[in-house]
């Protein structure tokens, strides 16, 4: 049982926290240690999540968000991350298929008319640059709208960077994943090169802490937070990982939704108010009653299943259960109601 005086200790180291990140100080290692150290059921979490939301509703003023992705390749990857559908190893990709260019630009007409904040263009790790910034290039001549364009592909190196800069892209998503390096086979170094190159082009950067599994320790987790303020993220959050039957880490264990809507809500207090967008995946209410208002909705090649191509939006997620569930939540959004067909 906890004591008065211990919980209003704890409430005054937290909302120290929160009011030294709000006036750019980041929180310290050791402090966000203190923060996700805490019983995920118990009222200390609670509060946290609390404390989030209310920083996330005044620096969103209120406003919430949605990311939309369109996977553009399904092929079997030879990188063969643990948790990617798309390993060759794995072999549950065995043909490839690649959206036309057509295909790709009538999907993110419909996404940003339909009120989405991003159209990411998402490839597999050897996509060939050339053709993705002309596909970048000809949906930003083509899709009218005050939105933007992002890539999720392979390394870049700082001329790549500019090249897609060049082609109309503003941003890019990366991340340094947990387990890099022992769950993937990449060198957590190239993966760090590649966001300083995106920074240093001039792009947006994006980052979430992913992909989340129970077995990540808090000073991982801790680590990744500090690693989107040292690449000065514009948007964070975090994505649970799903383990796909037929991948190796089909069958085991997921994480549960109080530990995903816990490192919500310390994404947020780290964010303070120099980051706007903070992202959970999966989209649930908690999470975004957690510090979370952005949520994503995902159509194409998604890496995270065993289905290899989606013609309609992934888990029946689109842009209109995407504003229902920001609006349940107490935000306002562009994204309409009824009759949106991503
Ligand atoms: S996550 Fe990317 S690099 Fe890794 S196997 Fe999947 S497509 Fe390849």
């Amino acid at each position: 049982m906890e004591h008065k005086g211990e919980k209003q200790d704890f409430a005054a180291r937290l909302e120290g926290i929160v009011a030294r990140s709000c006036a750019g100080s980041h929180p310290a290692r050791e402090e966000i240690l203190f923060l996700l150290g805490q019983d995920l059921e118990g009222d200390k979490a609670q509060l946290v999540r609390r404390r989030a939301r209310a920083l996330a509703l005044e620096v969103t003023e209120g406003t919430g968000r949605v990311w939309s992705a369109l996977g553009l390749d399904s092929r079997p990857c030879s990188m063969n991350c643990a948790f990617c559908s798309f390993g060759e190893q794995w072999g549950l990709v065995r043909e490839e298929h690649i959206w036309t260019n057509e295909e790709v630009v009538c999907t993110a007409r419909l996404a940003v008319a339909g009120g989405a904040s991003w159209v990411t263009l998402r490839t597999t790790e050897f996509y060939s640059l050339d053709r993705l910034c002309a596909l970048a290039a000809r949906v930003r001549a083509e899709v009218a709208g005050d939105y933007a364009l992002v890539v999720n592909t392979g390394e870049l190196d700082a001329q790549a960077a500019r090249q897609l800069l060049e082609a109309g892209v503003t941003g890019v998503y990366h991340s340094l994943r947990l387990g890099e390096g022992t769950s993937t086979r990449f060198d957590p170094k190239v993966r760090l090169a590649t966001m300083t190159c995106v920074r240093d082009a001039g792009l947006q950067l994006y980052t979430m802490v992913e992909p989340l599994g129970p077995e990540h320790t808090n000073e991982e987790i801790a680590d990744r937070l500090l690693v989107a303020h040292a690449c000065r993220a514009s948007l964070s959050g975090v994505m649970a990982r799903i383990n796909v039957a037929g991948t190796p880490l089909g069958g085991t264990k997921q994480v549960g939704e109080a530990l995903l809507c816990l490192v919500t809500a310390v994404s947020r207090i780290c964010a303070g108010r120099r980051v706007r967008d903070i992202c959970a995946v999966p989209p649930t209410r908690a999470a975004l009653e957690s510090g979370a208002n952005t949520v994503t909705i995902e159509i194409g090649a998604i890496p995270r299943s065993e289905v290899t191509s989606y013609r309609t939006a992934w888990n029946d997620f689109g842009l209109t259960q995407a504003g229902a569930l920001l609006r349940e939540a107490g935000y306002a959004c562009a994204v309409p109601g009824e009759g949106t067909t991503v």
